[in-house]
């Protein structure tokens, strides 16, 4: 007798994938989040993830949260295993399942047989259990159409499993499955929620900052660092590389028009940012630019940006409106990190009236004040790596 969580994975969305590698990716990342939990047995099959604890005293709390987290999840839940024969099942089924029947007046059982030799068949298990439940908790009643609780009972290979109705699991993809993108992220709202998007659709992430000293502030970094650390908790341990900017800010300050700024100083981003990625092997970048949501992310000033980098940009939040996207941030858990009032570089140097739809040419023209290749090596020499832990 002993408590183990059951995991379905998400089924559907394996199409494109090889079940068995999005199986493997997913037992891994699961390892990983339940690492500071305790230690489990992780194994999988007919379609189900086991997991079971190598000793008694674990938070299943915890345990829960964290796997609620990992995604390529369709459902999961505890569960408690005991041995395959029906006066055990039915003991059990009325001791683990106790708080949940006593605090609802109608219930219905659900039961699977996997193991073929289990001597009653699926509706059997479902009568005797009903019968027993209904002699033990006498105020309950059973409506199959539409009970408050479920019963469920599944017979498997290695032993009978008891629970009730399964939590619904994070979605997506395996972290890993999807190939390496770096994520630009800034102290805001956005980013980290971009960062949450792809992480979901498999993507592993790098982080890369870009940073202004003494114009920004050390806890602007500590705030990017939390936010990556939130983050972190579904996407899974991953390198951040922290970019000097300060002096490439300060170049385009002396040298650029004033409201050519901030274009000029994303198109930096741009360079710089592929370039790490082509050094630490991500494929593409990703950034939490939306619609008209400031001047520099007008399609034409994001054309201009993007002109200067080969690699895919991906931005998941293009067309999602500004109440949306805090949405998830507030069930990501970033939102309250990012309205902390530290500076990003973004906005220590803004223009008073940034163009909104600049040409391609006059940039280019602006640009030709600075030594581009200089300033970005000199960027990429600076940068600083710091690994992001959940
Ligand atoms: P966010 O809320 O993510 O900061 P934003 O709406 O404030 O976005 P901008 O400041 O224009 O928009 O930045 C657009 C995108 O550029 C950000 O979503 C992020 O991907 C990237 N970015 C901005 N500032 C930085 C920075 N300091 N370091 C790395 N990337 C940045
Ligand atoms: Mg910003």
């Amino acid at each position: 007798m002993q408590e183990v969580m059951l995991i379905k994975n998400g089924e559907l969305a394996m199409k494109g994938l090889n079940r068995s590698t999005f199986e493997v990716a997913l037992v891994k990342n699961l390892g990983n989040a339940l690492r500071r939990v305790g230690e489990f047995d992780i194994r999988r099959a007919q379609s189900t993830i086991f997991i079971q604890p190598r000793s008694e005293d674990i938070d299943w709390d915890l345990a829960c949260e964290r796997v609620s987290k990992v995604f390529g999840l369709a459902a999961f839940t505890r569960a408690r295993l005991c041995e395959k024969d029906l006066p055990t099942i039915l003991e059990n089924t009325a001791d683990y399942l106790r708080d949940a029947l006593e605090s609802v007046t109608t219930f219905k059982v659900e039961a699977k047989r996997a193991d073929k030799a289990f001597p009653y068949q699926s509706p059997e298990i479902c009568a005797k259990t009903g019968e027993y439940l209904l002699e033990k908790f006498p105020h309950l009643s059973v409506d199959v159409h539409n009970p408050e609780f479920t019963v469920m009972i599944e017979i498997r290979d290695f032993g009978a499993y008891i629970h009730a109705p399964q939590s619904p699991g994070a979605g997506g993809m395996p972290v890993g499955t999807g190939g390496r993108a770096a994520i630009l992220i800034s102290g805001g709202i956005d980013s980290p929620v971009a960062a949450w998007m792809m992480a979901k659709r498999g993507i592993e992430l790098t982080g890369i900052h870009f940073a202004s000293p003494p114009y920004t502030s050390e806890r602007a970094e500590k705030k990017v660092l939390s936010l990556l650390g939130q983050v972190a908790q579904y996407a899974g341990r991953m390198p951040l590389f922290i970019v000097p900017f300060t002096h490439i800010q300060e170049e385009i300050g002396a040298k650029c028009p004033e409201d050519l700024f901030t274009l000029i100083m994303r198109r930096f981003m741009m360079r710089i940012s592929e370039k790490l990625a082509h050094i630490h092997r991500c494929e593409a970048l990703i950034t939490g630019e939306s619609v008209g949501q400031v001047a520099s992310q007008t399609m034409t000033a994001m054309a201009c940006t993007e002109a200067v980098c080969e690699m895919p940009i991906f931005r998941p939040l293009i067309g999602m409106d500004k109440e949306e996207i805090v949405r998830i941030s507030r069930k990501i858990d970033t939102f309250d990190i990012s309205i902390q009032p530290y500076e990003d570089c973004c906005t220590v140097f803004t223009p008073k009236h940034p163009r909104t739809h600049p040409k391609r040419e006059m940039i280019e023209q602006a640009e030709a004040a600075l030594d581009i290749d200089a300033l970005v090596d000199e960027a990429v020499a600076g940068v600083r790596r710091v690994m992001i832990h959940p």
